[in-house]
């Protein structure tokens, strides 16, 4: 697959390569244990001009495609997930703004999202309408020059962290009664509420937003009201595709590690890779991660022609990238026994973070259900 990859990707890839090795996997014991946001190694992202990747040059981006993006993430998520999810988040957040901003907000936000100097993150769930964001309740009224928004959202990734959320909220009734709303950390009626401890991902806020006739500017509207299902579907994208990328990436990590170790660990004199049982889990691997890449970078090749559409390989791939990498990760804590299974190595940690992502950005029964329903033709 590398060698089909353009002379500009395989130098992104190189470039997050090194900025995955020096600035994340340094840092990202200390990021999980200490459950720290990882500002360090976010800064050296934007340093390294990928917080602007997929933005156009005209706001400070880069305007790559989005296999360059999976190739950041990729390798970032094998130095720290929990620093690639953060990132993926604030992609997808920047790209519903540049879809739906206005000319003015776009060059007042954009510009300092492309740097790195502020953060985005993606307020979709809330608790009474989970995974289905077309039941949102948060409530915007529009009363002369401003929405007041009332309701709240949970799990968000960088809730307490993030300078700006896209948020999504009820305009109208039904499903085309949903909005986008760029609302500032700073406004007006705005609080973070419970930050909940995780089994993963844990060195960056999962937490509520409490909305209490909070002041949002009509200027902040995201496209039209109503309107959040185009933007909604162009986000998702990008975080179906970061997600899957960060499977991809732990997986080949775990698979690292384990020829690693089957080379250097002896057991009755011999190498551990040795033993033909060895030899059979990381055959099964390497295929499994090869297959994942192979889907990973497919779909964002289709997914780079289908837009503003959302090819059904975008779904097959969080599918089967998010679900497989539990199983090759967990192959690998077996494979190093009951090191394995320590925090002497980051496999568990790889592990407990991998968990988390079949439930982001869609969990996988939904997931099945819509592409179920796509490949049926029972979609609109
Ligand atoms: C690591 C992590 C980061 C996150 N970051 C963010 C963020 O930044 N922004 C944000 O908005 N949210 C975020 N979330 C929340 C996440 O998107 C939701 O957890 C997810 O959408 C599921 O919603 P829920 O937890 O309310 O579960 P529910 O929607 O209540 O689902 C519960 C169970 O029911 C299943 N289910 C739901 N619908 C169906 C169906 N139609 N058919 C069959 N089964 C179904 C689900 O698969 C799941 O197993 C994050 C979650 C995690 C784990």
């Amino acid at each position: 697959m590398d060698t089909r990859l353009s002379e500009a990707q395989m130098m992104i890839q190189d470039s997050a390569r090194e900025v995955s090795l020096l600035e994340l996997s340094t840092r990202a014991h200390d990021t999980d244990s200490m459950g720290m946001f990882p500002w360090e190694a976010f800064r050296a992202l934007g340093d390294a001009e990928f917080t602007g990747v997929l933005l156009p040059k005209e706001y400070g981006g880069s305007d790559a495609d989005l296999l360059s993006f999976v190739l950041v993430v990729e390798e970032l998520a094998k130095g720290c997930a929990n620093t690639a999810l953060v990132y993926a988040t604030h992609v997808a957040a920047a790209r519903g703004i540049q879809q739906g901003g206005s000319p003015e907000l776009k060059q007042e936000i954009l510009p300092l999202l492309a740097s790195g100097k502020r953060l985005a993150a993606w307020a979709a769930t809330e608790p009474n309408s989970g995974s289905n964001v077309t039941a949102v309740e948060t409530t915007a009224k529009l009363d002369g020059d401003s929405y007041a928004v009332n309701g709240s959202k949970i799990f968000i990734t960088s809730a307490e962290e993030a300078h700006y959320y896209v948020t999504a909220v009820r305009t109208g009734p039904g499903a085309a009664g949903v909005s986008a709303l760029l609302i500032d950390k700073e406004a007006e009626g705005l609080d973070t509420g419970r930050r909940f401890l995780r089994l993963g991902m844990n060195g960056t806020s999962s937490g509520e937003l409490l909305f209490n006739n909070c002041q949002v500017k009509k200027r902040n509207l995201l496209g039209t009201e109503g309107g959040y299902a185009p933007l909604g579907m162009s986000m998702a994208g990008v975080a179906m595709l970061g997600v899957s990328a960060i499977a991809l990436g732990l997986s080949q990590a775990s698979l690292d590690l384990c020829l690693k170790y089957g080379q250097e660990r002896k057991i009755g004199g011999q190498p551990l890779g040795n033993y033909q049982g060895v030899q059979f889990l990381v055959s099964e691997m390497s295929v499994a991660v090869e297959a994942m890449r192979s889907l990973v970078y497919w779909s964002a090749l289709k997914q780079q022609e289908a837009a503003p559409g959302l090819p059904i390989a975008a779904y097959q791939a969080k599918l089967f990238s998010t679900e497989t990498a539990l199983k090759v990760i967990d192959k690998a804590i077996q494979l190093h026994g009951g090191t394995g299974y320590t925090r002497e190595l980051p496999l568990e940690r790889y592990y407990r973070d991998a968990r988390g992502l079949t439930l982001h950005f869609t969990p996988t029964e939904p997931l099945k259900e819509v592409m179920g329903k796509a490949l049926m033709g029972l979609l609109p």
